[in-house]
């Protein structure tokens, strides 16, 4: 019998079913996580956009944080957009105090980076070497401002103000996009994931 990948998309708070229609559209089984036993019948886990101190509280509180961590360590297979992102740093800026991460993303990842009058907008993406440019859809987005040598660039704005900055990078097991590519019909970005995630040992 060939069983069919499992994707999940933490569930706590934010933008999950978006993820959800994505990953089902990309053809494997997407499943809200809640608790440390769901974690356990999946290959690979969404960390969704929505806002980073409230995930990681949640998280801290259905016990989810350190078991989390620990898969990350070991390999497991995790995107974070947005919200995501930040949760995935190893380092961020304009967190609120003693704001925690899971991390295991070797980057520093600013908050809120676009600021106030751009709060929200839409640009077109560089995706890899991709002639086709990839809707950024950007909502308080953070911006990746440094990366280790082991983090791979997947994606930069294309051009305006913010031209070449870094939106989306990928480091072993881990991938991460300061947009939202839920919320375009382009599934470029989950079919890279759920490649990821069948590719994996786990
Ligand atoms: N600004 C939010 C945070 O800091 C992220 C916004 C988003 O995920 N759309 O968590």
């Amino acid at each position: 019998m060939v069983t069919r990948t499992t994707i999940g998309v933490l569930a706590l708070q934010g933008g999950v079913r978006e993820h959800l229609v994505a990953l089902d559209l990309c053809g494997v089984s997407a499943v809200p996580v809640k608790t440390v036993e769901q974690l356990d019948l999946i290959q690979g886990l969404i960390l969704p956009g929505g806002e980073s101190t409230t995930i990681i509280k949640l998280a801290s509180q259905y016990e989810l944080v350190e078991p989390i961590k620990e898969r990350i360590r070991s390999g497991f297979p995790v995107f974070g957009s947005c919200a995501g992102m930040i949760l995935l740093a190893d380092h961020i800026e304009a967190g609120t105090a003693d704001q925690e991460t899971f991390g295991g993303l070797d980057a520093v990842v600013q908050r809120n980076a676009f600021g106030r009058q751009t709060e929200s907008f839409e640009t077109p993406l560089r995706l890899d070497n991709d002639m086709a440019p990839f809707p950024g859809v950007f909502i308080r987005a953070p911006l990746v401002m440094s990366v280790g040598s082991g983090v791979n660039v997947i994606s930069t704005i294309e051009g305006g103000a913010y031209a070449g900055r870094v939106v989306g990078i990928e480091q072993e097991n881990l991938m991460a996009t300061a947009f939202h590519p839920e919320l375009t019909p382009d599934l470029r970005v989950h079919h890279r994931f759920v490649k990821m995630v069948n590719e994996s040992q786990w």
